[in-house]
Formats: structure tokens, sequence, C-alpha cells
């Protein structure tokens, strides 16, 4: 999730810890850099175990039986990717001057429910993107079984747009699988932070293809697009087949990290990579100066507009792999591709890879987080948007020894409450869900005990591994610390 400069300006609370703070000058959302917190424990020592992250993690823990994960069961590793999550192979194909990115997407899909439709959620037509110029066509779409012409709205629609939906005749059965095919044009408009943009020879692009709005057991997420810039997509962990063609003398920094690019015969390189398990990916191709390592077994790529810039974002991202695999288990995928780009901002997270606009150890572990508090562990980014953001932040300030200060708990506003409800509201959305929503994690660490909200709360990981959870699977998690549960209930975090 992107992290913001500007500081929120709601309650009281906020606006003294405004000006105690406003000098760090720093991208946080939240108040309280180079506060003390007062909350017991909140600052306390790393209470869990595992201290390498295994060189095969994702792979290893696809073999531990999901059975009973989400009756309660604390299993002992990540449960098990759904067997019949979706497969999707992508291919885009970035224009020499960088200002169009060509798409396909094939979907393999059997939903779990019956449905009469296809819907896909179109990011970049989301306002505050298409504001900067940047936007999504959708030029074909067909599906099997049937299905009737696609329809779209375009880019700056009003109300509902950003939807893609391709119409059946009529119901299609629960198990039935279904096939699509979409074509698709993107314009990537000026640099900002976004995941969207091009400038001094970069362009980026991400949640770019039109993304299967689909949530075993729920549905279809047909939530309205952001008036400002922030994650509303949903989306199952799928079977991803990656492929980006740019020219030939750039370097692509993409989920699934592939080292290297084919030469084709028109000058451009063809880079492909496969995610086992991937909710979205994001692209960023340029000139990078790229630096390779391992980390616990991890392929991390850090890839910058400067040598000296990639030298200096390598080590925290390092230390960012080490240290959460360290509270929350195993870094989630085999490779971890880090894309500094020429933009100014926070980060912004995909599986595998992430878009930093920012070079702070604050904004590294945050986006690295997210790894395991979205990525892995996923959630609806538009109705529980808290449960990735405020596990990322509390992740984050865990490690960095960083908590917010207990006033932020007091603050208004319902934690668990759907992006879209703030309206224009951005600095409340990201006060509510990032500072308060991680400041009532750690008043509910505090309240329980660290040593075993600590162990709950990787329960909570293991249990909802690769799918989508919702507030009520950790509060299943929590459910034998009812000291934590009060802190959580009370702050609107799982209503
Ligand atoms: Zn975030």
């Amino acid at each position: 999730m992107p992290r913001r400069w500007r500081r929120p300006l709601i309650g009281a609370a906020v606006v003294g810890a405004l000006t105690l703070g406003a000098a760090s000058g720093c991208t946080a959302t939240r108040s309280g850099h180079g506060r003390i917190a007062s909350a017991a424990g909140s600052s306390g020592g790393v209470a869990t175990s595992r201290s390498t992250a295994n060189p095969s993690g994702a792979s290893s823990a696809a073999s531990s039986p999901p059975a009973g994960a989400r009756a309660g069961a604390c299993p002992a590793t990540y449960a098990a990717p759904d067997p019949n999550r979706p497969r999707v192979t992508l291919a885009f194909t970035v224009a020499p001057d960088l200002t169009h990115v060509s798409g396909t997407e094939h979907v393999v899909f059997t939903p779990d429910l019956p449905i009469t439709e296809l819907v896909f959620r179109l990011t970049a037509n989301t306002a505050p993107t298409v504001a900067q110029g940047s936007s999504i066509h959708v030029a074909s779409a067909v599906a099997d079984h049937n299905a009737g012409p696609a329809t779209f709205s375009a880019a700056g629609a009003a109300g509902q747009g950003g939807l893609l939906r391709i119409p059946f005749p009529g119901t299609v059965a629960a198990g039935t699988t279904v096939s699509t095919d979409v074509t698709f044009d993107l314009v990537l408009g000026a640099a900002g932070f976004d995941r969207f943009g091009r400038g001094q020879g970069y362009a980026w692009f991400a949640s770019a293809q039109p993304l299967l709005a689909w949530q075993r057991g729920f549905g279809w997420h047909e939530e309205p697009m952001l008036q400002f810039s922030a994650e509303s997509a949903t989306s199952e962990a799928m079977q991803t087949d990656l492929t980006v063609t740019a020219p030939g003398a750039d370097t692509v920094i993409m989920s699934g990290d592939p080292s290297s690019g084919s030469p084709n015969p028109d000058g451009s390189k063809s880079w492909h990579a496969g995610v086992t398990d991937a909710r979205d990916v994001s692209v960023a191709v340029g000139p990078f100066s790229v630096s390779d390592t391992v980390v616990n077994g991890v392929a991390l790529r850090v890839g910058a507009y400067s040598a000296a810039v990639r030298d200096a974002l390598a080590p925290e991202f390092t230390r960012a792999i080490t240290e959460l695999s360290a509270r929350f288990g195993p870094f989630p995928f085999p490779t971890l591709s880090v894309a500094r780009l020429p933009a100014n901002g926070g980060g912004i997270e995909y599986p595998s890879a992430i878009l930093m606009m920012s070079s702070t150890r604050l904004v590294a572990v945050h986006e690295t987080a997210h790894q395991w508090f979205y990525a892995m562990v996923g959630d609806s980014q538009a109705l529980h948007a808290w449960l990735d953001e405020a596990f990322a932040s509390f992740a984050e300030q865990l490690v960095n020894g960083d908590p917010p200060p207990a006033s932020d708990l007091d603050a208004p506003g319902v934690v668990d409450t759907p992006t879209a409800a703030y309206g224009s509201g951005e600095d409340s959305y990201y006060f509510v869900t990032y500072s308060k929503g991680a400041a009532a994690l750690h008043a509910a660490r505090a309240a329980a005990g660290p040593d075993v909200f600590d162990a709950a709360v990787r329960c909570y990981v293991n249990a909802n591994a690769w799918r989508i959870a919702e507030p009520a699977d950790l509060a299943r998690a929590l459910a034998a610390l009812p000291a934590a549960l009060a802190v959580l209930t009370k702050a609107g975090a799982l209503s």
C-alpha cells in the first residue's frame, strides 16, 4: 500500500502529534516518529521462533494440509493454496517510447458459487490515475459457455466505473470451468506516487490487467472505484504466467523475478516468469542498476535509478526479509523484486514485487511486511483494508522498534470501514486504517501478552495463507485471548 506524504489531520490527539512529528519530514502516515509510546509491550521483544526463511518456503508450505484451518485449528505451517485457484496467463508489450502498453490476458476460472457473469476490475481507470494521464481501454473480451458481449466503463466514468463484465446467457453452475480472453491497451501518464506512470526513461504499471474480482465463498467484488489513491481490489491468489516484452536496452523488474530477457528479432526483449500464487503483478521497465543477493534462501533483486540508491536500499530489504521472517514465518515467495523508481512518495506492494518511490527503512519494511499481509494472507482491500494495512504498519513498527502513540487508539473512526465510505476523505482513511488500526494491534498485544498474541497471529497467518481473510478469521485466531478481542472490538476492527 502506498505510504503517504501527508500526515493525518483528524482528532485533537493527532493534531498534537502532527506538531511534534512534522519536522521529521518522513513519509509515515501516522504520528509517532521520534516519540516514545506509552503502551506497555508495544516495543517488546520478539517472541517467536523461526529465524530463517526456508529457501523453498512457499513450496514446502504447499504440502501442508489446509484441513481444519478455517475451523479455528492452528496449523503448523502455511495452509496450501487452493488447487482450484484461477490460472492466468498475462502478456504485456511496452511501446518503445514507453507511452503505451498492450496486453493480453487468458484466465481459466472455476467458481465455487454459481455465476451469471465474469467481473474484472479496471484499476487504471481510478480517478486520480486518470487525472495523471493513465488509463486502460479494453479492446476485446470473450468467454466460453456462450458468453455475450462484454461491457466496460470508460476511463473517468462516474459511479460504478472501472468494471469489465462478460455476461452469460444463464447461470453457470459452481464447479464449472470457464475460460476467457481479454485484450487491452494502457496509456501511461505522468510519473507520480501511483501504480502507473513513466518518466526519466522509466515506466511502471501494476494492477494493469483487468483483475478477476472473485472471492471464494463471497462472489464478485464490485465496490466503487476510489476518489483518492489507495488499493481497492480483491482477488484470489492465482497461478500466474507473466511475460513482458520491453525495449531491448531496458531491464524489467517484475513479479516472479526473471534474471534476464530473451532477445526478439525486432530488438526488444521478453521477460518471462511464473508465480504459483499471485493475486496481482507489477512491472517496472527502465535502465535500472540491479543487484542480486540471496537472503535466507530468497532471491532478492533490487533495481534503482542509480547504483548508489540501489546499494543504500538493498540492505534494508535484506534486513526486512530477515526480521519479518523471524516473526511471521518463512518469506512467502522464492523471490522478491524491488524497483526504486524516479518518483517521490512511498511504496506499493505486489506479490513478490515492490514499487518504491522512497528509500526509507520505514517504507522498505512496511512493503516487505505486505508480502505476508496482502500477498499471502489476502483481504478485501475495498472492504477490510485494515487487515493488510494495519498489520503491515504493526509489523513495521515492531521490527523498527517504533511503536505508535497510544493516543492513536483514542482518535475517532471505526477501523474496519470500507475504503469507499471515506469518499474524498483521504486523510481520514489513512489515519484510521493504518495508524489507528496498528495502534489497536499494539494495544491488543499488550493486553493479551506479547508471547500469546504473537503465537495467535502466527496461527492466523498459517490458517489463512493464500486465502482472503475476513475480520472473523482474525477473531477466531484470537478467540482464546478475550483481552485482545476487547481492544479490537472497541476500535471497530472486528465489525
Ligand atoms: Zn501498506
